[in-house]
């Protein structure tokens, strides 16, 4: 069972996801931590991540791309995985489809996780990460509009989509998740 959790940054992907793939015995990858994880290791990757990062914009797809295949080729995640922060283009939502269909298996479930405009930007401006600064935020939003936007149209248009209200405690979004993932 390999699940996308799709949504604006701010709207808790990351909360959920850790959360939803304990409650189903699955992977969590999430591409954020990752690159977090590189900037702080210093590695070659990490500094190049990072001036996207700063910035609000999105790292390069074939960055990305490989990244996410290795993760899905190592051990572990053979039950399946919960997606986090991937895809956030048309081009990485393609790749992942080809590069899952390779393997004979594919997205099963598209969770939109729907929050409005203004409790992101309040969330966002309440949680200090270092690419969490005003003018990082706006781009960020700008560019999820703009280019992430895109791929929830894609698993619509597939009908693997599914929406579910981001809003209240976090035990009932997780509620409508966990229904939504069966
Ligand atoms: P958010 O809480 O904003 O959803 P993430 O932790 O998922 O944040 O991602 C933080 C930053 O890492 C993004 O703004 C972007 O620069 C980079 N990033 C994460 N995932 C991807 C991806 N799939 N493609 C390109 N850039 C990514």
């Amino acid at each position: 069972m390999n699940i996308l959790l799709l949504g604006a940054p701010g709207a808790g992907k990351g909360t959920q996801a850790v959360l939803l793939a304990g409650s189903l015995g699955l992977k969590h990858l999430a591409t954020g931590d990752m690159l977090r994880a590189e900037v702080k290791a210093g590695s070659e990757l990490g500094k190049l991540a990072n001036s996207y990062m700063l910035r609000g914009d999105l790292v390069p797809d074939d960055v990305m791309i490989r990244m996410i295949q290795e993760r899905l080729k190592a051990p572990g995640a053979g039950k399946g995985v919960v997606l986090d922060g991937f895809p956030r283009t048309v081009g990485q939502a393609r790749a992942l489809d080809s590069g899952l269909e390779r393997s004979g298996l594919r997205v099963d479930r598209a969770i939109y996780l729907v929050v409005s405009e203004e409790e992101l930007v309040k969330r966002l401006a309440g949680r200090g990460r270092a690419d969490d600064a005003p003018e990082a935020v706006r781009r960020r939003l700008v560019v999820y509009r703009d280019q992430t936007e895109p791929v929830l149209a894609h698993y619509r248009a597939a009908g693997r989509l599914k929406e579910v209200a981001g809003e209240g405690e976090i035990d009932d979004i997780q509620r409508r998740l966990v229904a939504a993932a069966k």
